[in-house]
């Protein structure tokens, strides 16, 4: 099923062959966000009615949440928790895995907005999880984190204590609203960095993705989006792609090795 989006969009990416640069291997950023995730079936947070599976945002995805409640908190997390088995990544995220590999070492970094796992799961490398990770979890008495999947972790709805300063439970590592994402002068570095910035499955025009488009447009990168619905700030991407991300990637990066090559 190849929409009429998937024929334009093929159609602009010969505008790519300008962003390779003739002295260097090309150096590729990407930004993703809950849409490549929606795609293989991951209930996510989309905003449209603020509330995630029927929980208030308030409630399960703040700091004053965990304070208030951590039962409740910890309960939601350890289903999303459980829920990764029930996943698999589609061929959006492959197709940015088969890209990594056939770029020069450092130079292609994956930036996610998603918690899930399948990134990794589809074979990406260089990832920086900037909102953190279902799989992880952090002791706030000493800060020790660790990843606690195995079914012990999985089974009910306890509390897991830390292994290393006994406190009774552990925070799930994921970066709440109001908290600041990880790793950001690296993400940011990665973005300045690159020739060609993807934003892929998100609208773009909420922080921190609208920053960092920012930031890539003005240290010249070439940026390409790729959403089921053209953001608001649609005009200020060089290339905008609408569609699913499944069946957009394969083709755009079938297209940009081969330029490539
Ligand atoms: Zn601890």
């Amino acid at each position: 099923m190849v929409s009429i989006q998937i024929v334009l969009a093929l159609s602009n990416i010969m505008a790519l062959t300008d962003v390779i640069p003739s002295d260097r291997p090309l150096r590729v950023a990407v930004l993703t966000g809950a849409g490549i995730s929606a795609e293989s079936g991951v209930n996510t947070f989309r905003g449209q009615d603020g509330l995630w599976n029927g929980h208030r945002i308030e409630d399960v995805a703040t700091p004053e949440g965990w304070i208030i409640d951590s039962e409740k908190v910890w309960a939601f997390y350890q289903e999303r928790r459980r829920q990764l088995k029930d996943v698999e990544p589609n061929s959006g995220h492959l197709a940015l895995s088969e890209l990594e590999k056939r770029m020069e070492a450092g130079c292609f970094t994956l930036i996610t907005q998603n918690v899930d796992d399948l990134h990794e799961r589809g074979g990406t490398e260089n990832l920086i999880h900037m909102h953190g990770e279902l799989r992880l979890v952090r002791c706030e008495v000493c800060e020790h984190k660790f990843e606690a999947m195995d079914s012990k972790h999985l089974e009910n709805d306890e509390f897991i204590s830390c292994p290393e300063c006994g406190h009774a439970k552990v925070r799930p590592e994921i970066v709440w609203f109001g908290e600041m994402p990880f790793k950001m002068t690296e993400l940011q570095r990665a973005v300045i960095d690159c020739d060609l910035f993807l934003v892929i499955g998100t609208s773009g025009n909420v922080y921190p993705a609208a920053g960092l488009l920012g930031q890539a447009l003005s240290s010249g990168s070439y940026c390409v989006g790729f959403n089921l619905e053209p953001p608001l700030n649609v005009d200020l991407f060089h290339e905008f792609h609408q569609g699913l991300a499944g069946e957009l990637l394969p083709l755009f990066v079938q297209e940009l090795i081969d330029i490539m090559m």
